[in-house]
């Protein structure tokens, strides 16, 4: 599959459709415009590659839809060069929008058939993150750690603590919290011991889940 005009000229209308929605940092929209989303999908559903919607993925994953990427990476505050764990690689059309801006990426998927097919994906493709690991993405990455940013892709029942001790001092973690559907948190540390929470809205996300299976 390529690039063409046609999905570009389809993009264009995708990001005035979440800017109308709220998303303001230009960015943040800038990078939506760049990703060609419908390269992270099967062939076939491409139709689908440029609706404001999840769509299903492998191994019973979802792609998140394009608001709600726009909207959790607004809230990390991206600078060129910052440190950013991804929890959740999936498609890994997450990864490729912090990568497009300019941040160092880390990132955690849990499902081996849907590592190894976004590994191959990333290879095929040119993108690069610092890290793309196997694992559980409820113990972080503490060998990196500090971040700047910490972004949860996958409903979690709670606060990781092991996430919260691996962000620098004015870092920030976004994270969808609750079973059915979830609250949206904005956690930036404020110091070594003092966190502050913001709540941003309802969402709904595939499940964080805790053992492997
Ligand atoms: N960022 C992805 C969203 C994928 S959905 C995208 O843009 O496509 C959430 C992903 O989190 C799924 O791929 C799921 O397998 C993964 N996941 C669930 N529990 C996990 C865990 N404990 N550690 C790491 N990844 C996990």
């Amino acid at each position: 599959m390529k690039d063409t005009l046609k999905h570009r000229g389809k993009r264009n209308q995708l990001v005035d459709l979440i800017a109308s929605k709220g998303i303001k940092s230009p960015e943040v929209l800038a990078a939506i415009r760049a990703v060609p989303r419908h390269l992270f999908m099967d062939s076939g559903f491409e139709d689908h590659a440029y609706q404001d919607k999840a769509f299903p993925i492998a191994s019973g994953q979802t792609i998140s839809q394009p608001y709600t990427v726009a909207y959790q990476t607004e809230l990390l505050e991206i600078k060129p060069g910052d440190k950013i764990l991804e929890i959740g690689t999936g498609s890994g059309y997450q990864t490729a929008v912090l990568l497009q801006l300019k941040a160092k990426v880390f990132t955690v998927e849990r499902q081996l058939n849907l590592f190894k097919k976004t590994k191959l994906f990333f290879d095929r493709m040119g993108y690069r993150p610092k890290r793309f690991v196997f694992g559980d993405g409820y113990k972080g990455m503490p060998e990196e750690a500090p971040f700047d940013g910490i972004l949860v892709t996958a409903g979690a029942p709670r606060i990781p603590k092991a996430l919260m001790s691996q962000l620098k001092i004015g870092g920030r973690l976004v994270i969808p919290v609750g079973e059915d559907h979830q609250t949206m948190m904005l956690i930036t540390r404020s110091s070594e011991k003092e966190f502050e929470r913001r709540e941003c809205g309802s969402f709904r996300f595939v499940p964080l889940l805790e053992d492997k299976n």
